[in-house]
């Protein structure tokens, strides 16, 4: 069984691990000689949107992305030749954020009010539409907080529409989010839906720094409304493998954010945290193998490390830990790495956290 995987970052590195122990051979298209996935998957070495490139992976089973903005022209071409999972329909959707967020509401899920925006004027108009302060995004290739910029002033709007480059965008009203709440779960072409337990995430210049699973309550009905809008959204693509929602939970209602149609930062802690990860769980959702449990096994957190050089000695000692590193050069807001915490009970997991988080600061040397 082959899978070829567009992109070789980080998440396709993870897979491709994953796909090895599954006996499934992993095949990356990525235009980078040195991205992170291709030191262990066969490496396709073109531009995603290079029909030369696709021509070479024409003889895999199925095919799936590592990122939300997979070129459509690709995933139609493969679709010809192969099982595209999920389906090229979920990249259009989860690529573009002025789509997803129709969508959201057409399926009767909340959102923050939005206006679509091509132009200066647009930008003007949606701020007296929506109020103040708002997000400017760009609808497609934004992610990280990249190509989004606060308006907190009506003066703002000429700079923040220049400074998103001019491209079509979507104006959002700003959410006063209590906390950020991420919903996972895979399907499996037979429709099998599965979650992994809610995941609480925190953001500082809008890249996630940690991730932590909240217990399952089947009775609280922040969780019951994440998960019958994932279930929706699932249902509505006719979606195979994972699939994350990130939401806001501002005065005890879920307002959606964004959707990823793959693997996602927030579901790390899956790897050595829940019964099967979701590198594996995606794995055996594309492939037509049964689903493997989503069961949180413990106590549980994942902190990313970004940036600097992480500290591997400062970091092996953090008891509970699993150090995961993705072979990239360090550089301001990129992400390199993280640390799984897994603990006895919750004491034991908050002091791991407060060391961890002493250790990722730390700056190695070599
Ligand atoms: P995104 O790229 O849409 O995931 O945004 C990255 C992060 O920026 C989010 O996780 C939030 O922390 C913050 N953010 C994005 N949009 C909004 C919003 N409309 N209101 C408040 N915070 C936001």
């Amino acid at each position: 069984m082959k899978v070829a995987i567009l992109g070789g970052g980080q998440l396709a590195r993870m897979l491709a691990m994953s796909a090895h122990r599954l006996g499934i051979e992993p095949i990356v298209v990525d235009p980078k000689p040195d991205a992170p996935a291709t030191r262990v998957a066969h490496h396709v070495l073109a531009s995603l949107d290079d029909p030369a490139g696709w021509q070479q992976v024409a003889h895999c089973d199925v095919a799936t992305a590592e990122l939300d903005h997979a070129p459509p022209s690709a995933l139609d071409w493969l679709s010809e030749h192969m099982a595209v999972r999920p389906g090229p329909d979920a990249f259009r959707l989860a690529g573009d954020r002025l789509r997803e967020k129709r969508l959201f509401n057409e399926l009767g899920i909340e959102t923050a009010p939005f206006w679509p925006v091509d132009s200066e004027e647009d930008l003007v108009r949606g701020l007296r539409e929506i109020g103040l302060p708002a997000v400017l995004k760009t609808r497609q290739e934004g992610y990280d907080g990249k190509g989004q910029r606060i308006l907190r002033k009506a003066a703002d709007a000429r700079r923040a529409w220049r400074e998103v480059g001019g491209v079509p965008a979507v104006l959002e009203g700003f959410v006063p989010f209590a906390r950020e709440l991420s919903i996972l779960a895979v399907r499996s072409a037979r429709g099998e839906l599965r979650f992994w337990s809610p995941v609480e995430n925190h953001h500082e210049d809008g890249i996630l720094r940690s991730s932590r699973p909240v217990e399952i309550d089947v009775e609280d009905p922040i969780q019951v409304a994440g998960r019958r809008a994932v279930a929706a959204l699932a249902t509505a693509l006719d979606y195979v493998g994972v699939l994350t929602v990130e939401f806001f939970e501002v005065e005890g209602r879920l307002v959606a954010n964004e959707m990823a149609c793959r693997v996602h930062n927030s579901g790390h802690w899956t790897e050595e945290g829940a019964e099967t990860s979701q590198f594996e769980n995606h794995l055996r959702a594309i492939t037509g193998l049964r689903l493997g449990g989503t069961r949180t096994l413990g106590p549980t957190a994942m902190l990313n490390l970004i940036g600097a050089r992480p500290h591997r000695d400062a970091l092996l000692s953090v008891p509970g830990g699993r150090l995961h590193l993705y072979g990239k050069s360090p550089a301001p807001g990129r992400k390199l790495g993280h640390l799984t915490l897994c603990a006895d009970d919750e004491e034991r997991l908050q002091h791991a956290i407060h060391l961890a988080r002493d250790a990722a600061a730390m700056e190695a040397r070599t």
